[in-house]
């Protein structure tokens, strides 16, 4: 199961830099899902809780956005939204010379953490500078 081994996947590496700044909760965990990635969001959300149960991602929120796949055509440098299913063939001139440029990916965007760390990190003492 295709979903399942990337929400394990994406829990693991929460759960590792959780550990490293030593955060006590996570409280939303975003995606970057590729149109072409074969992920499907809602099996993903569904693996995700069951992946982060009992670990310290538990109760985080899941958001995943999905990055649209675009190509581009070698010869005439066109390039296009390639939808689902995929435009693979350049629609200017029917070149078979593309390279996806995105729509493959699966990042961890952003991991917001839950306890002291949630308030934006450590805060500096503000200098104090007199005005002349
Ligand atoms: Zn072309």
């Amino acid at each position: 199961m295709h979903e399942m081994s990337l929400a394990l996947a994406v829990v693991d590496q929460v759960e590792t830099a959780a550990r490293g700044r030593r955060a006590p909760g996570v409280l939303s965990v975003r995606l970057d899902v590729g149109e072409l990635a074969g992920v499907v969001a809602e099996s993903l959300a569904f693996c995700f809780e069951l992946a982060c149960a009992g670990t310290v991602v538990e109760g985080a929120e899941l958001i995943t956005r999905t990055v649209p796949g675009t190509a581009r055509c070698e010869p005439c440098a066109g390039d296009w939204d390639v939808g689902m299913p995929p435009q693979l063939l350049c629609p200017r001139c029917g070149a078979a010379a593309v390279e996806l440029v995105s729509g493959r990916e699966l990042l961890i965007r952003e991991v917001r953490w839950a306890g002291p760390a949630a308030a934006g990190g450590p805060r500096r003492p503000q200098p104090i500078t007199e005005e002349n």
